[in-house]
């Protein structure tokens, strides 16, 4: 399906994202080995980052990878009814680790945006 590539070529911008950030532990950048795709689904990446120097773990990022109109995209960071429900309703990651990402993603703020490739259409 198109979208697959599209989330393979958004997991890289997150790991190049990621690659330029570092530790705030032993301050170092965090490797790509770090930064883990825990699932993948169409217009959303969950990714887990873990220092690979020193373990520690920096959380998990909920990442949309299709831009929306500005229009309708809604504040950033927060998640509809509906996508809470449905992130809810998938094993493997549970509802705290939503709202840690939660707040991770407001941390982040929106300038990782910029690393994605350039949409063309
Ligand atoms: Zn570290």
């Amino acid at each position: 399906m198109a979208s697959d590539h599209e989330n393979n070529g958004g997991f890289q911008a997150i790991q190049e994202y990621f690659q330029q950030k570092s530790c705030k532990s032993c301050l170092r950048h965090f490797r790509q080995e770090g930064i883990e795709l825990l699932r993948q689904e169409p217009g959303v990446l969950v990714v887990r980052v873990t220092c690979q120097s020193c373990g520690h773990p920096l959380g998990v990022a909920i990442v949309g990878t299709t831009p929306r109109p500005p229009k309708c995209q809604p504040r950033h960071g927060e998640w509809t009814k509906a996508d809470q429900s449905r992130l809810q309703a998938k094993p493997r990651i549970n509802y705290d680790d939503v709202l840690e990402a939660h707040s991770f993603i407001q941390a982040l703020e929106s300038d990782w945006m910029k690393h994605l490739p350039a949409t063309r259409r």
